[in-house]
């Protein structure tokens, strides 16, 4: 089954962004459960609480079905004390905040060093982040995100993502989403069919294709390679339409949320309808 939505606002209580899913066609989704430019959120409410998991259920969304994001400030690889254990308290608030809710998994951008650690240093402190808020949760897998590979950000390298699992200790919940403009901007040429498969290939071989847990389809205004997060319109960026419909047709891509994070919120309803064909269009 292909689980495709995209990334709705959650203004008003989470549960609102099961309603504005459901308005777009959408049979995933993504939120934030806190304000993401925010350090301190107050706990989520108990009638919230039962509001978001009645709507889910009335309207057929599972835990495998939805993909919150975490809080941009959060970072995992931090390479100062006092930066790193904010960002540990503050990730593992947003994993009690999915338990809460009944959500399988958090997504969140791996971490940086700010050039004042080494690359292997910040990978190994994520996996130590990663490790320490897992032995104190149940339930919730830590998605880590491919990044553009913009400033120091880490993760944009299979490599690395792999590097940061395998430091895991309980592997069974630790997971990575896919973002397909990321993976362009880092130098995973999308641009057919083939090459999309490839991509996925190579993810298979560098980190265990058993390890993706979602993906965010996004066409990218930046140029491969080019390290820059600027995300477009499906079609319409440097990506093109191939690699869309090439994933819609990957049974590697089944069952989990695929997300739209594209920048026109208005054509979301209509960019859902078309991956939904080419999901049913022949190969
Ligand atoms: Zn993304
Ligand atoms: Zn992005």
């Amino acid at each position: 089954m292909k689980y495709i939505g995209a990334h709705v606002s959650a203004a008003g209580g989470v549960d609102q962004a099961v309603e504005r899913a459901v308005a777009i066609g959408a049979n995933a989704f993504a939120l934030f459960t806190k304000s993401q430019r925010q350090w301190k959120a107050k706990p989520l409410d108990e009638k919230v609480i039962k509001a978001f998991r009645d709507a889910c259920r009335r309207h057929g969304f599972g835990p495998g079905q939805i993909l919150p994001h975490d809080s941009y400030l959060i970072n995992l690889g931090h390479p100062e004390a006092e930066g790193l254990a904010k960002s540990r308290a503050a990730f593992l608030d947003e994993m009690r905040r999915c338990e809460q809710l009944g959500i399988d998994r958090l997504n969140f951008h791996p971490g940086s060093h700010l050039r004042k650690s080494s690359e292997s240093d910040c990978l190994a402190r994520i996996a130590e982040s990663i490790n320490q808020v897992l032995a104190e949760t149940r339930g919730v897998t830590a998605v880590l995100e491919n990044t553009a590979g913009q400033g120091s950000n880490l993760g944009w390298r299979f490599e690395q993502l792999a590097e940061i699992i395998a430091q895991v200790e309980d592997r069974t919940r630790v997971g990575v989403c896919l973002d397909t403009c990321h993976a362009f901007a880092a130098g995973y040429d999308l641009r057919s069919g083939d090459a999309t498969r490839a991509m996925l290939d190579e993810f298979d071989a560098v980190v265990g294709i058993d390890y993706l847990k979602g993906m965010h389809l996004n066409d990218a205004k930046s140029e491969l390679g080019s390290r820059v997060d600027r995300h477009h319109s499906l079609g319409r960026g440097n990506i093109g339409t191939a690699c869309f419909t090439a994933l819609m047709q990957d049974p590697r891509t089944d069952d989990m949320p695929l997300v739209l994070e594209t920048i026109e919120p208005d054509i979301w309803a209509e960019e859902i309808a078309w991956l939904r064909e080419q999901a049913g269009a022949q190969a």
